[in-house]
């Protein structure tokens, strides 16, 4: 639990997040290596009699671990979200059959008490919606599932009356178990299982209406119901340490949810009742960008520029990462330092697909982490920055997000790029980002479009830059 706690602590700074990682799974290790230990001095003889259990746990680690260890160093850093998605999917799922197996076994025994119904109805009912619901999100992720907000006649009146039937089912067996109501062991059961049947049904229809930008956030929420569930499971198993790390998931992913939608100012509820990301279809389908003129620049202007400068600021987004540009940016900013610019990079708290995707990015690139500067810090400083570089990043600088209520991204904090002296915009296109919707930016005179892929306009950048 020590180590669970230090570990969450430290992924408080990019410089230690890595340390923590390991300090978390290392708390695990030894939670697993006790409950092992624990289980043998409990039942050593029964064991040996019967090895089936262990072999079965161990087939079980062996197949689990193998494959989410190859999917974890295969998967590709913008695939990421789905990937997580898809093991709060197996966490839910996990936890749901722990509280299954557990019903099966007190009710079988005669003995439930209200607090074990309590625990094991709720395990089974996060477990459940977070295990279908997670599913799906990482289906639309990765376009299995459309992406679009999926709504069909009388969806929100379904989802609302899966949410009715748990309740109530949930409520009848509480009262059961606390003698009010008789029920038969067979009439739990059943109802037991229309309460599982109705959270995976839930699962589904709450996720289908969410798209677009909301995706990750939901991914987040899922999380916390994931760390729930394995609480829940803790408590009915007697586990502390399933409760420690479920309530930890729990909590964590909950503040997580916040943040998120605090910077994408939405509400948790306006995200959960969904619809929003359609925007995204009427931005593509108008794929040809923001009317009126833009003014590109070619590489050597641009190397000049930054070459004379005296304060560049880089602002680094999807496109940075899904270019895998983050070592040529790098090797850009210290070719620049040499010749005496002050660089940093602007992280907005939600620039690339995941939190903290641009400062895992660059950390991986060895950017020294002084230089990475939150959006609070750095958006005073553009105005005496004489350019600031954007890689990919759109939507988190688009200044429609502060002067135009029709966006759906209005009121959303972004980059305030715009204040800078000049402006240089790398990406492949006009076309638009997450959200779906033209950028002014790159309507303001101060701004040059630089169409390259970021890998390789960077490396021609530093190229150019050398050369002045
Ligand atoms: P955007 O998605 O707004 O824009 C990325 C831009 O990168 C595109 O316009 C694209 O333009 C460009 N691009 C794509 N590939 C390349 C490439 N190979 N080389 C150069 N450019 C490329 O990214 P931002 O980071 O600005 O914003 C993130 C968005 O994701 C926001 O809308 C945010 O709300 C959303 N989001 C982020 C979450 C997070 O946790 N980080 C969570 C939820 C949502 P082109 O095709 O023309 O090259």
């Amino acid at each position: 639990a020590a180590a669970f706690v230090l570990g969450l602590h430290q992924m408080n700074s990019p410089a230690t997040a890595r340390g923590g990682n390991k300090r978390s799974a290392a708390g695990m290790t030894v939670a697993v290596v006790a409950t092992f230990i624990w289980l043998f001095v409990r039942e050593g003889s029964d064991l040996l009699n019967n090895p089936m259990p262990i072999v079965i746990i161990v087939a079980g680690f062996i197949v689990g671990g193998g494959v989410g260890w190859v999917m974890a160093r295969r998967v590709a850093m913008t695939a990421m979200p789905q990937l997580v998605s898809l093991f709060n999917a197996v966490g839910g799922g996990g936890a749901a059959l722990v509280a299954i197996d557990d019903y099966i076994r007190e009710t079988s025994r005669g003995n439930m008490e209200v607090s074990t119904a309590i625990f094991v109805v709720l395990g089974a009912v996060f477990g459940a919606v977070t295990f279908s619901g997670s599913l799906i999100a990482s289906g639309k992720l990765q376009g299995v599932v459309s992406g679009q907000p999926i709504f069909f006649p009388g969806s929100r009146l379904v989802t609302v009356l899966l949410a009715l039937i748990t309740v109530a089912g949930f409520l009848l067996l509480v009262l059961s178990a606390a003698n009010v109501v008789a029920l038969s062991p067979e009439i739990e059961m059943l109802t037991l299982g229309v309460i599982v049947l109705a959270g995976l049904l839930f699962g589904v229809t709450m996720t289908l209406p969410i798209g677009g930008a909301d995706m990750p956030v939901v991914i987040s929420l899922l999380n916390s119901f994931t760390g729930t569930a394995a609480a829940m499971a803790g408590f009915v198993i007697g586990n502390p340490v399933l409760i420690i790390a479920g309530a930890l998931v729990g909590a964590s992913g909950a503040i997580l949810t916040k943040l998120m939608a605090d910077a994408m100012n939405r509400s948790i509820m306006n995200i959960m009742v969904g619809g929003f990301g359609g925007g995204a279809a009427e931005g593509a389908a108008g794929a040809g960008g923001p009317g009126g003129d833009v003014r590109t620049i070619g590489l050597d202007d641009a190397a000049i520029q930054l070459a004379y400068a005296q304060k560049v600021i880089v602002v680094p987004g999807y496109g940075l990462a899904v270019a895998q540009a983050q070592h040529a940016v790098r090797e850009l900013a210290e070719l620049l330092e040499e010749r005496g610019v002050e660089v940093s990079y602007a992280i907005h708290p939600v620039a690339g697909r995941m939190p903290g995707h641009m400062n895992v990015l660059l950390a991986e690139a060895n950017v020294p982490y002084p230089q990475l500067k939150e959006m609070d810090e750095i958006n005073p400083e553009f105005s005496r920055t004489d350019v600031a570089l954007v890689v990919g990043a759109n939507d988190v600088t688009n200044p429609a997000a502060r002067s135009n209520p029709q966006s759906p991204i209005y009121g959303m904090p972004i980059l305030d790029v715009d204040n800078a002296r000049s402006i240089i915009v790398m990406k492949r296109s006009m076309r638009p980002g997450y959200a779906g919707i033209d950028n002014e930016l790159y309507l303001n005179p101060k701004t040059g479009m630089l169409f390259a892929d970021a890998k390789d306009g960077l490396m021609e950048l530093v190229a150019a830059v050398k050369q002045v």
